[in-house]
């Protein structure tokens, strides 16, 4: 893959017109970019060490646009096709969108200077050109709205019960978000989360979630004097981890209204830890020493690697809908919500079952030794005013 080539001083390594697959970078010594018109060489660039050239002819019909000759003794990278292309893949549409616009860019105006009369068009963008440019133009709009949504107060919190399924009493709510459309309708997190991730957003909705709820619970403890103060708990995106206020932010926003860190509890996904586990720990380890409770989101359905999740600092598994969704269909079923929630109190974890629709759902959980309960069988999430009147 990492194959070298060296040329001597004068060396010619391409012409323009011809086809090539591969571009290069500069190790050591200077190539020269030049176009050969009327009989003369007239050079564009000259490049030095670490400066990646040719890579033009990955990007459309593989054909070279100038030539390139080395100026002293010099040492190149070959960069593969399949190396870019790989890393293109991996790449968010936006961002393959933006470079391909980019190439195509100094593709014309190189063409232009072979062609001042502008003879040669374009070659036509492939289907998977075509997707990205959809997709793109979707995610930018998006991106766009939700800032201007975030500012404009048009995000809100939905909050659902979390219940004690021995007794039925609420214990505390999940913070779910919504988005509040121009058109009056209410947006799913589905259609937004993705987008907010894929960018800064994300950090910035993180904040003002954890503010929001900080003020929601005050109330909630309001709503229900005397008794045990209500918990919330908050969804947090792989992307937040690497958000090194993140922990700050959270133990500013307890002290500023004078929380007990146990009532703010952060979710977040197997697939979410195992995917950067290195922050992940970092984030959680940081929680725990706020006093900041930790579930595992989404139990069940990732790696399920119970063995290694209880070496990290978390306090809660909360068992996936689709494991409710089986109860009382299949007796396999129960069997498997039994042994989960029996190990994870084995170590010393509590057990929320997400997803409950119907009473029996529920009493197969609370019979099988799951903590608490959460679902439309209970509550939706609801507006905080309304969460308050369920308390
Ligand atoms: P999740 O964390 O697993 O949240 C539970 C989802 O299941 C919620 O959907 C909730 O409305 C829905 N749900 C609750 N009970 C039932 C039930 O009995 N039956 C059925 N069919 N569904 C039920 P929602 O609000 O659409 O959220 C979807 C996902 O979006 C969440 O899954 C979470 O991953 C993400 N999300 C929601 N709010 C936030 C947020 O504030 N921040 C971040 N980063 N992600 C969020
Ligand atoms: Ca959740
Ligand atoms: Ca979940």
């Amino acid at each position: 893959m990492h194959d070298r080539r060296r040329l001597a001083a004068g060396e010619v390594l391409f012409r323009a017109g011809e086809s090539g697959q591969v571009a290069f970078l500069v190790e050591s010594g200077a190539i020269e970019i030049y176009l050969e018109r009327g009989g003369r060489d007239e050079p564009i660039a000259l490049l030095g060490a670490d400066e990646l050239f040719g890579e033009m002819a990955l990007a459309g019909d593989h054909t070279r646009t100038a030539s390139a000759r080395a100026v002293g003794d010099t040492e190149l990278l070959v960069v593969t096709h399949e190396m870019l292309a790989e890393q293109m893949a991996r790449a968010a549409p936006v961002l393959r969108h933006l470079l391909r616009v980019t190439l195509a860019r100094s593709r014309d105006s190189l063409r232009l200077l072979h062609h001042p009369a502008g003879a040669a068009p374009a070659a036509p963008a492939a289907a998977g050109e075509h997707a990205d440019r959809t997709l793109a133009a979707q995610r930018l709009r998006t991106e766009q709205q939700l800032r201007q949504a975030l500012y404009a107060g048009e995000l809100e919190l939905h909050y659902q019960p979390i219940v004690e399924l021995d007794g039925g009493r609420i214990a505390g709510f999940e913070s779910l978000i919504r988005w509040h459309g121009k058109d009056g309708r209410l947006i799913p997190p589905s259609a937004f989360i993705g987008v907010a991730e894929d960018s800064e957003l994300i950090v910035e909705i993180g904040r003002w979630i954890v503010d929001t709820v900080a003020a929601a619970l005050v109330r909630m403890a309001a709503a229900r004097p005397g008794a045990a103060a209500p918990f919330c708990s908050i969804n947090l995106s792989p992307r937040q981890f690497d958000d090194p206020q993140l922990a700050a932010q959270i133990g500013d926003a307890l002290a500023r209204h004078a929380l007990a860190p146990k009532r703010l509890r952060l979710e977040i996904t197997e697939s979410a830890v195992f995917g950067n586990l290195a922050a992940a720990r970092q984030l959680l380890e940081q929680c725990r020493a706020l006093g900041c409770p930790v579930l595992v989101d989404d139990f069940g359905t990732g790696y399920s690697a119970l063995s290694y999740l209880h070496r990290l600092p978390i306090d809660a598994i909360k068992l996936d809908r689709s494991f409710i969704d089986e109860l009382g269909a299949s007796s396999g079923a129960a069997a498997i919500v039994q042994a989960m929630a029996r190990l994870a109190a084995d170590l010393g974890l509590y057990t929320v079952a997400e997803g409950i629709e119907t009473a029996e759902q529920a009493a197969i959980c609370a019979q099988h030794g799951v903590s608490y309960g959460q679902g439309f069988h209970f509550s939706r999430g609801v507006p905080l005013d309304a969460a308050l009147a369920l308390l």
